[in-house]
């Protein structure tokens, strides 16, 4: 059967950079956050929010991702709401995605909320990309040209280091492109995972 590798880590460590690496090397990779983003164009979706937020958060048939976004930051128990509307339909696109891949023997399922949303618990193994608070507040400002507080506020709606690195397996420190490419080869070497020749 075919082994899930979770990849996680807070805004801007690295998270997608490092899932490159992984795709390199011949690994399929299953962006969690993006597929989230398209199952909020699905009509049953579309329509289950709106049952549940109203139909204000939605303009000319789609999410407005913005007003919801304002509608669940840092309310938990509307944020639950939303999760119970999109976590599955996540789960079932995943789960069909997983199927194509039944001749992998691994993927990577890369998740910004991997512990949050209790997924990790499905991984057989996971990794937590880490790097200095500075360098990340850097690079998501330089990255979603955005302003200091509001990378703050988001990192702060995560967990942190300290609560993901004692459930993971491999800790992945990502202040050097190159120091984290070869940490990458080095668990792609543990998990017996043959890289493709290029
Ligand atoms: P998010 O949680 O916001 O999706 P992420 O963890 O997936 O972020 P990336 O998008 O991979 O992070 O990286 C954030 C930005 O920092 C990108 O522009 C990326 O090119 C850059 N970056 C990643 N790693 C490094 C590094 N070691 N040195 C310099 N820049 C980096």
């Amino acid at each position: 059967m075919t082994k899930i590798i979770g990849l996680t880590g807070g805004i801007g460590s690295g998270k997608s950079t490092i899932a490159t690496y992984f795709k390199e090397a011949g690994v399929p990779i299953y962006l969690a956050d993006d597929a989230g983003k398209k199952v909020m164009q699905n009509p049953d979706i579309i329509a289950a929010v709106a049952d549940v937020f109203g139909s204000g958060v939605v303009e000319n048939g789609i999410i407005n991702r913005q007003k919801l976004a304002s509608i669940v930051f840092n309310e938990s128990q509307q944020l639950q709401k939303l999760n119970r509307i999109v976590h599955p339909a996540v789960k079932k696109h995943f789960d069909n995605w997983l199927l194509e891949q039944k001749h992998f023997p691994y993927v990577l399922y890369e998740a910004a909320i991997l512990f949050e949303s209790g997924k990790y618990k499905e991984c057989d193994c996971v990794i937590t990309v880490i790097a200095s608070t500075e360098a990340r507040i850097a690079r998501v400002m330089q990255r979603d040209q955005t302003s200091r507080e509001l990378v703050l506020q988001r990192m702060n709606s995560q967990w942190t280091d300290g609560q993901r690195i004692p459930l993971s397996d491999f800790v992945i420190e990502n202040d050097d492109l190159e120091l984290a490419k070869a940490q990458v080869t080095k668990i792609l070497k543990i998990l017996e995972i043959k890289q493709k020749q290029p």
